[in-house]
C-alpha cells in the first residue's frame, strides 16, 4: 500500500464517526507507525486546524478545494511516481479510483455500530502542536 493511501485511512479512521472507538485508534496508531514523520506532521497540522490532510482527486480536479489541478502536478500523479501534494490547498493528493463497481468496503461498514459508550463525556483527540 502507498503511504497516501495509509494516509487516507488513518484520516477516515480519525475524522469517521468512530474516531473514538477503542479499534480505531488502535489501527489508527498502526498506520502512524507506517507513515513518515514528516508527511505525517503536515497531516496532523492540518488536521489541527479542522482541514482534512488528504484530499481525492476526480476527474483532474482536487475535492478538497474544488480546483482543477495543473497538468504537471496531475501527470506525476498519475504516474505514480511521488507523493503529491495540492498547490492550492496543500492537501496531500491520492487519485480517486474509477468507480468500477460499488463494492462493500470492510473497512468502512455501513451499518453505525454503536460504540461501547460509558457515561463519560468525550474525551478530547490529544493534539499537542
Ligand atoms: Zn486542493
Amino acid at each position: 500500500m502507498k503511504v497516501v493511501e495509509r494516509l487516507f485511512e488513518l484520516q477516515e479512521l480519525e475524522m469517521g464517526p468512530q474516531a473514538e472507538a477503542a479499534e480505531n485508534r488502535r489501527a489508527a496508531e498502526n498506520l502512524r507507525k507506517e507513515i513518515p514523520d514528516p508527511i505525517l506532521g503536515h497531516y496532523d497540522r492540518l488536521r489541527a486546524r479542522g482541514k482534512k490532510g488528504v484530499a481525492l482527486v476526480r476527474h483532474g480536479v482536487c475535492t478538497g478545494c474544488q480546483m482543477k489541478l495543473a497538468s504537471g502536478p496531475f501527470a506525476a500523479l498519475r504516474r505514480d511516481d511521488d507523493i503529491a501534494m495540492c498547490d492550492n490547498c496543500a492537501r496531500y493528493l491520492l487519485l480517486c479510483p474509477e468507480p468500477a463497481a460499488p463494492a462493500a468496503n470492510p473497512a468502512a461498514p455501513a451499518s453505525k455500530k454503536p460504540a461501547a459508550k460509558r457515561g463519560r463525556p468525550k474525551a478530547k483527540p490529544a493534539l499537542v502542536e
